[in-house]
């Protein structure tokens, strides 16, 4: 840092669904040194931060303060006086009963640089993503952003009830769901009609979003039968009747599915985006982790020994990686590959060839070895070199069935999976809590390593009536070889191939 003194932004981070963080925002999250951030700021935004960003947890759910407001305010302080650039997360906007207006007095009586990034409020979004506009000109010309936060017993309120009650404004309320007995008492007892609508929605813009509507009258006992919590949005009004025409994100096909994705989490973001995209809500419980090869010598040695091979065969995205991270890690680049033809399993396996500018000579038409095997027989692979670089444990078919054909394969060990139990924990209770609708296997490894998590646990029992995604046949022999049988089965044996596949699934048994 060249400055002495370091800049705090207090950036807006939105209501909750990740692309609904602004530009300047992110731009702001990946350059800060620090990033502070509490539990309404979707932790996904995290993934912005630089490696070596110290990230800060300040809490602040419902009462469990991980950290008092003065202690967040003294620690922006202290770190800008340390020169480096802080950027503080906060839910939605940090103007909008965010105390960002504290924040930053305090900042300007120590001398430290803020700028101030507003966010997508969740005042506005929540209700936009249960199908609500806020205003509207049939409706009401006006909106009021309310704290339901109030002690109803403050001497000097500056509720100003009657006002609301009175006007025709659409009311919403904050921090209101535990004080929503009293909110409704003082709109009725000031005159707002017992019959105005009023809707709830909580975790608004996620994939947890839940609304319930009712009326001032009803809405109480639609609350608590719901067993509906905070955060949630209030919204008093009649653009709440709109929501029946205009729902829209809570209509998505997998909507409110909880569904846990086994795969390593440096794989698993595309399965999460596309089945999030859908509406579903994602739970990642990596089961393998990947780590380089303990004995990283033989593929050194194959690398050096390149011009000796014709074919470099690659099963998986962690194989390419694993292969290129080494060869420029040894002072090579491409040019050393300029002799070989390539094959690949897998359509991902192929694009991430691409993207080191290479072009694979063979891509089965299925997505198993056993295409590989078949693409590869129509050519003469007799007295062929092969280079297999792949996992410490894998399949044997494909170096077998070369050596039919007359190639020599060197197989090394390029990466290896391991089992990753660090979520074993929460995967039990979520489990035991019914908290899962699906589990999607998008491996043999995947099932083996799920099993082995819940070893000392009645499998069959933890997993009635959740749903199990299998990616393809082999993955569904290995879960039947556990005892657990896949109820979905993907063709094609891709990532799409299971999104299309649990979309049908749940199109077609949609309770
Ligand atoms: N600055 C924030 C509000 C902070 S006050 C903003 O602009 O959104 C905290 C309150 O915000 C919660 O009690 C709840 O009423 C509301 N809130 C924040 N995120 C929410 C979400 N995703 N869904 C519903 N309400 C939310």
């Amino acid at each position: 840092m060249t400055d002495k003194t370091g800049t705090v932004y207090l950036i807006g981070a939105g209501p909750g669904d990740p692309g609904l963080l602004t530009i300047r925002a992110k731009e702001c999250i990946e350059s800060a040194d620090v990033v502070v951030y509490d539990y309404l700021a979707s932790p996904f935004l995290l993934k912005y931060a630089r490696q070596e960003a110290e990230i800060i947890y300040v809490g602040k759910k419902g009462g469990d303060h991980t950290l008092t407001q003065d202690k967040i305010n003294l620690l922006l302080v202290d770190k800008a006086k340390q020169g480096l650039s802080v950027a503080r997360l906060k839910g939605g906007d940090p103007f909008v009963f965010g105390r960002g207006g504290e924040e930053a007095q305090l900042l300007l009586e120590h001398g430290v640089q803020y700028e101030v990034i507003p966010g997508v409020t969740s005042a506005i979004a929540a209700p936009a993503y249960a199908g609500i506009p806020v205003t509207h000109r049939d409706h009401t010309s006006f909106v009021s952003f309310i704290t339901g936060h109030e002690n109803p017993n403050k001497q000097d309120s500056s509720m100003q009830w009657d006002v609301f009650a009175k006007s025709n404004a659409t009311l919403v309320f904050l921090m209101g769901v535990k004080n929503l007995r009293n909110i409704v008492k003082n709109l009725v007892a000031n005159g707002k009609p017992a019959d105005t609508p009023v809707a709830l929605v909580r975790w608004g813009t996620t994939s947890r979003q839940q609304t319930v509507t009712g009326t001032l009258e009803t809405i109480v006992e639609v609350v608590n039968k719901a067993g509906l919590k905070s955060p949630a949005i209030i919204v008093v009004g009649h653009v709440v009747s709109l929501r029946k025409e205009l729902a829209w994100f809570d209509k998505k096909p997998l909507f409110g599915k909880r569904i846990v994705i086994t795969r390593a989490r440096a794989q698993a973001s595309g399965l999460v985006s596309q089945l999030t995209k859908l509406g579903a809500h994602c739970l990642e419980i990596p089961t393998i982790k990947i780590i380089p090869a303990e004995d990283t010598a033989p593929l050194k040695k194959a690398i050096d020994n390149l011009n000796h091979y014709d074919w470099l065969v690659l099963t998986s995205v962690n194989g390419v990686k694993s292969f290129f991270d080494t060869l420029f890690d040894m002072g090579k680049d491409v040019r050393a590959l300029g002799h070989l033809k390539f094959a690949c399993i897998g359509p991902v396996t192929k694009e991430r060839l691409a993207d080191y500018g290479i072009i694979s000579d063979i891509l089965p038409e299925t997505y198993r070895a056993e295409s590989v095997v078949d693409a590869f027989s129509h050519m003469d692979m007799q007295g062929k070199k092969v280079l297999l670089p792949r996992a410490k444990v894998a399949r044997t078919i494909l170096p077998e069935e070369l050596i039919k054909m007359g190639a020599s394969v060197d197989e090394v060990t390029a990466y290896e999976t391991i089992l990753c139990d660090d979520d074993k924990e929460t995967l039990i209770s979520l489990l035991t809590d019914q908290e899962i609708d699906a589990v999607t296997f998008t491996s043999s490894s995947t099932v083996s390593n799920f099993m082995s998590l819940l070893e000392s646990q009645d499998a069959a029992k933890l997993l009635k009536g959740v749903t199990i995604a299998s990616i393809g046949p082999i993955t569904s022999d290995t879960a039947r070889a556990l005892g657990i049988e896949p109820d979905l089965e993907a063709n094609p044996y891709t990532i799409p191939g299971l999104v299309d596949e649990l979309l049908s699934y749940y199109s077609d048994n949609n309770s």
